[in-house]
């Protein structure tokens, strides 16, 4: 393996998880184990000790009964069944009693020793060998050595195989977000699996940017689209007026003719431009507001006398019921804003319809509302409306770049206020706008 694939391995989450899992086991599994191990060698040690002083009480049982000679065969019967004592009787600068020399006399670190003093001079003394216990020892230690190897094993597959299950909705999002940027396909999804766990969340999140990406991605392909297309006849045009007057060129009133054409498709466009420029504005948060006070029951009617002549035309009934409020805000932006406003409601009301505007004060915020009766917004699509290049499904007979009410929604932000919309199929539509009030 190279050393830049050991490094990457070294530094994933897997790996990491794996390895702390692995070390918590290990160390729980070794306290464990330690702490058994020590009590089971105290009782082993504790119940040898016992043995032998049991023993050496029968030895002195034996020799204050039967003297050296009971003492003596006690300890030869003991050897013959297979026990290695070694018994010496001494009363100070004498030994009275040493047990046969063909008994081994155990070593002294491998022996448990136990004395007594009897008739307050003499010394007995035994060393019983332990080999028995030592034995039994040995084997714990063995064992407990065997397990902690195996948990250990045990540990480092397990670790492995749960990490590796754990981080697998981690993966699968991996590969569709490799897949999204390898194709470019916005319409890749990663599958959810009903667990309701942190990263079927994550995965439900990362779905819902995917779907945000691609409506936002597929919004602006359509605008780029109707961007081309609006430019493209003010631009014809203005290419066919110029050619035109090329050919006349002894023709002067032609000639000025074709250039006021010039001037006002050259209107046209740069509007358009300004437009797209300040949405582009208001969405960074760069919009810049004169602030002065605004009467806005008198910019209503302004809006209001506006939009009458166009209302007319469509045969949609414009009406106003407007309150005198006032707030601290950019009029050209306001005015922006109700023009849209008003501007909707006539383009998706059908003849005979209406379109209302309202002013009035709500609480401590001034409000401003447009009431149709026109076509009405489906719920699913009321959530996104507000979005940047969003138009809805209905409304592509009518022209637009779906960006009039995210317009509105940026200058109702900038003015520290808020835009919503109540709205039914077929019946119609209300877009309020509360605004703080400037007095
Ligand atoms: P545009 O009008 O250019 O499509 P907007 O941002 O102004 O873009 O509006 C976004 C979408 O909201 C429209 O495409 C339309 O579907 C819907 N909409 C806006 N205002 C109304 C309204 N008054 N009645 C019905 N639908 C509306």
């Amino acid at each position: 393996m190279s050393s830049g694939r050991i490094d990457r391995v070294l530094r994933s989450t897997g790996f990491r998880l794996t390895a702390w899992y692995v070390a918590v086991f290990a160390a729980s599994f070794a306290l464990t184990a330690g702490v058994l191990a020590w009590f089971m060698s105290h009782a082993v040690s504790a119940t040898a000790q016992t043995l032998v002083d049991a023993r050496l009480a029968e030895y002195r049982t034996e020799y204050e009964s039967r003297g050296i000679s009971g003492l003596a065969s006690a300890v030869a019967l003991h050897t013959k069944a297979g026990d290695r004592d070694a018994v010496a009787l001494t009363d100070g600068s004498r030994t009275l009693y040493r047990s046969s020399d063909d008994v081994p006399v155990p070593n002294l670190a491998r022996a448990r020793i136990a004395v007594t003093t009897i008739a307050s001079d003499l010394e007995l003394r035994l060393e019983h060998g332990n080999d028995d216990e030592r034995a039994l020892l040995e084997r714990l230690r063995t064992a407990t050595l065997v397990a902690l190897g195996t948990a250990l094993c045990l540990g480092v597959i397990g670790g492995a195989l749960l990490t590796r299950r754990a981080l697998r909705p981690v993966r699968r999002l991996t590969t569709v977000a490799e897949g999204i940027l390898r194709s470019e396909s916005f319409d890749a999804r990663v599958p959810t699996r009903g667990a309701g766990d942190e990263l079927d969340e994550l995965a439900t999140q990362f779905n819902r940017v995917l779907a945000r990406n691609e409506a936002l991605v597929k919004g602006m392909r359509e605008s780029l689209d109707n961007v081309a297309h609006d430019l493209r006849t003010p631009l014809t045009r203005l290419r066919g007026g110029a050619e035109l007057a090329l050919k006349v060129p002894e023709d002067r009133e032609k000639l000025v003719e074709a250039l006021a054409d010039c001037v006002d498709e050259s209107d046209r466009v740069l509007a358009m431009l300004h437009t797209l420029m300040d949405i582009s504005a208001a969405e960074t948060g760069a919009m810049r507001l004169d602030r002065a006070r605004v009467e806005l029951d008198v910019l209503a009617r302004e809006v209001v006398e506006l939009y009458e002549l166009v209302a007319e035309e469509r045969g949609v009934r414009l009406v106003s019921s407007l309150e005198p409020i006032a707030v601290q805000g950019d009029a050209a932006r306001l005015r922006q804003l109700l023009a849209n406003l008003v501007d909707n409601g006539v383009k998706y009301t059908r003849p005979g319809g209406l379109v209302e505007v309202r002013s009035r004060r709500e609480g401590d915020r001034a409000l401003l509302q447009v009431r149709d009766t026109g076509l009405g917004i489906d719920p699913k699509e009321q959530l996104r409306i507000f979005d940047r290049l969003y138009r809805g499904d209905r409304s592509r007979s009518e022209a637009g770049l779906g960006l009039g009410l995210s317009f509105v929604s940026a200058i109702a932000r900038a003015h520290g206020g808020t835009v919503s919309v109540t709205s039914a199929p077929g019946e119609g539509s209300t877009f309020s706008v509360l605004l703080p009030l400037g007095e």
